[in-house]
């Protein structure tokens, strides 16, 4: 073991703990002005970024990572979305709107959002063109693939998942985010790395005004910065790790995934729906989603074959068996398209044997389980372990990396399968672990409340990503450049902002407050305990007595606990923050629980005291706000944004208000 600058290096051999690295500066201010001011350096915030500088604002972007590598595609990419109008789909946005809010699949199907849907299969394809003008791999450029059945000669794309659709583009994108990053350089975009966003700046200082801007904290010296704009735009992601935190086991969430947009939209007054959904994961146990040879996704239609090399039978959504890993890729008879992962009957795609647990547990097929990569063609093998290992973010570093310096070799070698808990295998889903909660990060859906124009309900304030309903890259990309669009054409008439100096003093005070304690609790125990809330109070089955006794704990937790927390540098500032990003986040889910007196599938939501699956009179969107300090519960029809006054198609509302010439 190498043991040098480890704690026991310094221990054993009495050496002195390295000192924090940077100058502490706690409490100066910077000063930045901007015309669009986009919070989260990620996916969305670097195409909203880059969308806004094209028309001639003047744009910063503050991220608390590195820009570079920050965020969920932060290590690469091997799909992209819905790429309807590429020259090769045969799938038209329409048909994929219609398709998730009749069937589900990623967008909680009516519960999702349309609006972000078809704005995805609009532009889907032209965001995809973007990048590649700026360096990112779209296409077989070296003929390695010429002959393959994912294959188009003429374009030389390369499609996944289902070939006769031919939606979803392979793409060799491990380097996507430095090459954004360059481009932003490139348009003069002032970038802010390092800077954790921690409050939103409102007209007058008062929650439910238009945004005018937003503070933050640097967290290597933990210098607090005032952002000026006159519109702004949220891309810092969804919460995740509400439910599982552990550093010591696996990933308990993407780490920059702490919900602080989301939190500070909230206290800023604006309008959130569908936050009681949350679905199944498998905690701290599982390995990274898709690292491990999960066949349904990075590893997609790979052959599984179990301790004695028996092969495990792939199956269409009707139960046929699927001999050749080319039939996995084919859709069944009469099916018009289907989703990658998760779907439901109607967009379901090929998968391996429903009945594998039950399988395993009569001793059909024995444990372990490994993904056959020997057994593929030789092109089939170099596009799974190659191109596709070797540029998504979950196996890229961790697999490929540290697989091929070890010697694998994917002709012979054949790397373990996670073995998947039964009541997880129903989604395709083979990450390994045991089975607990996550609220749906990935999955889409609920969030803030934003119209045609990706406007939220306050003034001044946009919304794209995962923040607002982005679901995957591609839409996280595709509502970044829309919202650059409209945050721009805002800015080009807003009035100047003027930032109240008792909101900025109020939030220095509640920012610096951790690093004034000598003593107290420390992050990870605060956060470990939040954790427990979520599981014990909001887990499987709710009841109202169960979610307000959650909520009380929270307030309790709040007022004491949390009140202790105490940071030793910025690094722990930022954690100690998040914390209060974690009760802030939790309350509302509480809330938006216990509104719905309904369970419903479409939200993987269980109701102990109210049993009734899916009545029909809580078939709407139920939406909360803060206002004056109290929640404000309130309702939404289904597809509300094709009513008034939005009252249309979704490509009339479409052409109206993206800010293109269509
Ligand atoms: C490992 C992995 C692999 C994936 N692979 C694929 C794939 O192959 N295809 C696909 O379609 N999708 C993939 N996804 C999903 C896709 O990456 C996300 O949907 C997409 O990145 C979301 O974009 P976003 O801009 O909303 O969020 P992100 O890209 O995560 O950006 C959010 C940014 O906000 C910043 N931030 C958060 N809080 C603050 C704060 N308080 N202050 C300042 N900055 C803050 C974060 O640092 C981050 O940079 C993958 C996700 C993961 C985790």
């Amino acid at each position: 073991m190498n043991t040098q600058n480890t704690w026991y290096d310094y221990i054993q051999n009495d050496k002195p703990i390295p000192e924090w690295p940077y100058p502490i500066r706690y409490g100066k201010e910077n000063e930045v002005d901007a015309d669009v001011l986009i919070l989260g350096g990620g996916v969305a915030g670097c195409h909203a970024a880059i969308n806004a500088a094209k028309r001639g604002a003047k744009v910063v972007v503050v991220d608390k990572g590195p820009i570079r590598r920050s965020g969920c595609s932060g290590a690469g990419l091997d799909h992209w979305h819905a790429a309807c109008t590429n020259p090769c789909s045969t799938l038209t946005p329409e048909e994929m709107v219609e398709g998730h809010e009749e069937y589900g699949g990623f967008q909680y199907g009516e519960l999702g959002n349309g609006m972000t849907c078809y704005i995805a299969g609009k532009e889907s394809y032209d965001a995809l063109l973007d990048v590649e003008k700026m360096g990112v791999q779209v296409r077989d450029i070296n003929d390695e693939f010429v002959g393959c059945d994912f294959r188009d000669d003429k374009t030389k794309l390369m499609f996944a998942y289902d070939y006769e659709s031919r939606y979803t583009i392979r793409v060799a994108a491990g380097n996507i985010k430095p090459l954004m990053a360059n481009e932003l350089k490139r348009l003069g975009i002032k970038m802010y790395d390092f800077v954790m966003v921690t409050s939103l700046l409102t007209e007058g200082g008062k929650p439910g005004t238009r945004v005018i801007g937003a503070t933050g904290v640097n967290v290597r010296t933990g210098e607090f910065y005032i952002f000026r704009s006159k519109a702004t735009v949220l891309a810092m992601a969804a919460p995740g790790g509400l439910w599982v935190f552990s550093t010591e086991l696996g990933p308990s969430g993407v780490p920059g995934l702490t919900g602080d947009g989301t939190a500070m939209a909230w206290n800023a007054g604006a309008e959130f729906h569908t936050l009681e959904g949350s679905g199944p994961s498998s905690g701290g146990l599982k390995y990274l989603p898709h690292s491990a040879a999960n066949p349904h996704n990075t590893w997609n239609a790979v052959n599984i074959v179990d301790a004695n090399g028996k092969e495990v039978p792939w199956v269409d959504r009707d139960g046929r068996i699927l001999k050749t890993p080319a039939a996995r890729h084919l859709r069944s008879p009469g099916q018009k398209f289907f989703n990658q992962m998760m779907a439901p009957y109607e967009l379901r795609e090929p998968r391996t044997t429903p009945d594998l647990p039950e399988l395993i547990r009569n001793g059909e097929f024995v444990l372990p389980l490994y993904a056959d990569l020997p057994g593929m063609s030789p092109k089939e093998r170099r596009m799974i372990y190659g191109f596709m290992v070797g540029n998504e973010g979950c196996t890229r570093y961790g697999i490929y990396d540290v697989f091929t310096k070890a010697g694998f070799d994917p002709d012979y070698d054949m790397p373990q399968a996670p073995v998947m808990p039964p009541d997880l295998y129903n989604y395709g889903v083979w990450w390994g672990g045991i089975p607990v909660r996550q609220w749906r990060e990935m999955g889409g859906g609920g969030g803030l409340v934003f119209d045609w124009d990706m406007k939220t309900s306050l003034d001044g304030l946009y919304v794209a990503g995962l923040q607002g309903a982005g679901v995957n890259h591609a839409g996280s990309a595709v509502t970044g450049r829309y919202a650059g669009r409209k945050a721009a054409a805002y800015a080009r008439t807003a009035k100047e902002p003027v930032i109240e100096r008792k909101q900025v003093d109020a939030e220095k005070s509640r920012v610096y407050a951790p690093v004034q304690r000598k003593d107290g609790m420390g992050w990870k125990e605060l956060k470990a305990g939040l954790c427990r809330i979520m599981q014990d109070y909001c887990g499987e089955y709710k009841t109202d007595r169960t979610l307000e006794l959650g909520l009380q704990y929270l307030h309790s937790i709040a007022d004491s606990e949390a009140a202790t927390v105490c940071a030793h540098n910025p690094h722990d500032l930022a954690r100690a923050l998040e914390c209060q990003t974690h009760i802030t986040v939790s309350e509302m889910i509480f809330h938006a629980s216990i509104a719905r007196k309904a369970s419903c599938s479409l939200l993987g939501f269980r109701r102990l005291d109210y049993p009734q699956l899916d009545p029909p009179e809580w078939h709407k969107f139920i939406t909360l706000k803060l206002v004056n300090g109290r929640v404000k519960i309130g309702e939404r029809p289904m597809r509300w944004w094709l009513k008034l006054p939005y009252a249309g198609t979704y490509e009339e509302n479409y052409k109206k208000h993206c800010g293109l010439e269509v």
